[in-house]
This record gives structure tokens, sequence and C-alpha cells, in this order.
């Protein structure tokens, strides 16, 4: 996902740039907006953490773009482009560093496990929206 703020940012078309020079095909994509409550459902792992009303509000605060991206060993690729959560410890080069404002609007989301991947996959999309 490509989180509010960046949305908001202008930030899209720069980040979807570096999402494909980095090797990763789009097999799906969409432009949409989370209730408050599908926000706090995609989030429930974080359900007891103290962040995660901020996050909730946070992540339903705007429209933001879902992707199903594909490639060999995707999730672990994936979360090395976009960099560590909080931006102040993201390497250079990786999304966060270029593009987040704070470690709760990091500009990006990525699945943590292929488990989750189709999990959140299948949350946005139909069979027939993947190619
Ligand atoms: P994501 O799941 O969005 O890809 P992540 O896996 O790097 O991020 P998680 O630990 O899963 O990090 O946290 C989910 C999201 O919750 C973060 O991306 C960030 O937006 C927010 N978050 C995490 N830690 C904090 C914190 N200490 N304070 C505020 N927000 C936080
Ligand atoms: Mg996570």
């Amino acid at each position: 996902m490509i989180k509010p703020e960046a949305v908001a940012a202008g930030h899209v078309g720069k980040i979807i740039d570096m999402i494909l020079a980095n090797g990763f095909r789009i097999h799906a994509m969409r432009y949409t907006r989370l209730s408050h409550h599908e926000a706090g459902t995609f989030y429930a792992v974080h359900k007891e953490r103290p962040f995660y009303g901020e996050l909730v509000d946070y992540m339903a605060s705007g429209p933001i773009f879902a992707a199903i991206l594909e490639k060999d060993n995707a999730v672990e690729d994936f979360r090395k482009l976009i960099g560590a959560t909080d931006p102040a410890q993201a390497e250079e080069g990786t999304i966060r560093k270029r593009f987040a404002e704070s470690k709760a609007k990091n500009a990006v989301h990525g699945s943590d496990s292929d488990a989750n991947a189709a999990i959140e996959g299948a949350y946005f999309f139909s069979t027939r929206e993947c190619y």
C-alpha cells in the first residue's frame, strides 16, 4: 500500500517508479480508501499496541494505493526496498528514507510474510483483477 500522506503529497508516481525499477511486476492495483473499520481490521495484529488508535485514524484519513506485486523473494525484497519502519533508521535509497514523514506516517506498507501477503491481496482484489 502507498499510505495516505504519501498519496496526498503527490509521491505515488515516484514510488511506483522505484518499485518497477527494482524488478517488481504489478499483478493488481487500485486507488481506494479504507473505512475506519477496515483499517482497524487490516492492522488488527497491532490492536494491543499503544499506537493502534493513531494508526487506524491515519490509515483511514485519505485514499491509498493498494497493489499486489510479483517478484522472486518478493516479501523480503520489498521490505528491503521500503526500509525500516522509522525513516530515521531507514537506509539511503529506500522508499521510506526518501518519502516517509515519520515512524507513524511512513509512506508505504509491505506484507511481512507470504501468508499475510496472500491474505492482504485477497482482501483488496478478486481473481479477475489480477493479471
Ligand atoms: P507496515 O506493516 O505498515 O509495512 P512495518 O511492518 O514496518 O509497517 P509494523 O511494526 O508492522 O511496521 O507497524 C505497522 C505500522 O504502524 C507502521 O508502518 C507505522 O505506520 C505504525 N507504527 C509502528 N510503530 C509505531 C510507533 N511506535 N508509533 C506510531 N506508529 C507506529
Ligand atoms: Mg508490518
